[in-house]
């Protein structure tokens, strides 16, 4: 993290702020609270582009402090109307296959074509791992030093359901600050890859050459997400090895059901590290946005599909907290658990006790 302030311009307590909220004025929230801020000055903040503000409404996001959501909450019920004029594209592949290269090289690329790119991740292995993903600050560096990019690391705390959510927010927030190309990283070997899948436009999945699936810890149903497979390190003498994989991918895709939207999906070669046929993917990323937006809609009718299942998600994960986080449920559920180990009850009558319990009917 950066020292807290280096500005020349300190915002004394109590002081008013300005209504309107401008670029200059970028570190003048340097130094405040998070919790300490207006909703209307983040909003006008964000609007404005300001970083400061941004990253701070994120870290109100993430933290699970009631009185911080109130507030994250405020925030984001204000970006929202200036929010989804992005495309969204989720990253996924094993540790080491070249992620961050490629993001890095792609996002460098489309920062000199004028746009604005955020990357934002999701690793619910980083509460053990201390951040695998993004948390390393050597990773992407270029980027994170241009000014047409932010980056934003895994927030680290909670269940997958948790951080989605806290991921679908700071979508919205990074587009309302105008950031046009949203890339969202995780790490390809869990569950992550469908809530990654139900956040973003575009999916794609980075493969190596030669490693077998089974070495990648691909599933079957990741590939049957994927709107793109790349396979990236094509370079030296791995290019026959890539273009090999290249082409048993490509039957093995011949063999799945035709995607809803009917996409075909491409599989192609890169050097993510050399910079080879990045720009080649963007295009595809380009090309399934304008075949999609055009005459059958398909990429707003997906973004309201994914509304609704964030509804559900959204019903279910704060169900499952009230209900772990009701008191005679935390006082009773090891004494239970403890009959059911011991084969005293059974597990369903057991999770029917608790939920009475929780429905107060016991
Ligand atoms: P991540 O864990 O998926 O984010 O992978 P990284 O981007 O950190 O890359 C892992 C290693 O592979 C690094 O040493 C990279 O320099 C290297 N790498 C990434 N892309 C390429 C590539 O296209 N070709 C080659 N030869 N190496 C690459």
């Amino acid at each position: 993290m950066a020292k807290k302030n280096k500005s020349a311009l300190h915002v004394k307590k109590g002081i008013e702020q300005p209504p309107q909220v401008n670029k200059d004025a970028a570190e003048r929230f340097s130094n405040i609270r998070p919790q300490d801020i207006a909703a209307d000055n983040y909003v006008q903040g964000i609007l404005a582009g300001n970083r400061t503000l941004l990253s701070k409404a994120i870290t109100l996001v993430e933290s699970s402090l009631p009185r911080h959501q109130e507030l994250a909450q405020e925030i984001i019920s204000g970006c929202l109307p200036h929010a989804g004029n992005s495309i969204r594209v989720g990253i996924t592949g094993v540790p080491g296959v070249g992620k961050s290269t490629f993001i890095e090289a792609l996002g460098k690329y489309l920062t000199a074509s004028a746009h604005k790119v955020a990357v934002l991740a999701i690793d619910p292995s980083s509460t053990h791992s201390k951040g695998s993903i993004l948390g390393d600050k050597t990773r992407m560096e270029d980027l994170a030093n241009d000014p047409n990019a932010f980056i934003r690391p895994s927030a680290t705390a909670g269940s997958l359901g948790g951080v989605a959510r806290k991921t679908r927010e700071a979508i919205i927030l990074c587009e309302a600050a105008g950031f046009d190309c949203i890339f969202v990283e995780t790490v390809g070997v869990g569950q992550s890859e469908t809530a990654v899948h139900s956040m973003v436009d575009f999916f794609l999945l980075l493969m190596l050459a030669g490693a077998g699936d089974e070495l990648q810890g691909i599933k079957r149903g990741i590939m049957e997400m994927a709107d793109a497979i790349i396979i990236n390190k094509a370079d030296g003498s791995n290019i026959e090895k890539a273009e090999l994989a290249q082409l048993e991918y490509r039957n093995a895709l011949h063999l799945f059901p035709a995607t809803a939207s009917g996409w075909e999906v491409p599989v192609e070669t890169c050097s993510a590290f050399n910079k080879e046929r990045v720009t080649d993917i963007w295009r595809i990323v380009d090309r399934y946005q304008s075949t999609m937006t055009g005459d059958s809609n398909y990429f707003y009718s997906k973004r309201r599909e994914q509304m609704v299942h964030t509804m559900y998600e959204s019903i279910n994960q704060q169900l499952r907290d009230s209900f772990y986080g009701n008191e005679e449920v935390k006082r009773r559920i090891r004494k239970i658990e403890k009959e059911v180990l011991t084969g005293k009850i059974s597990a369903y009558v057991a999770a029917n006790e608790l939920l009475a319990i929780f429905a107060n009917k016991k």
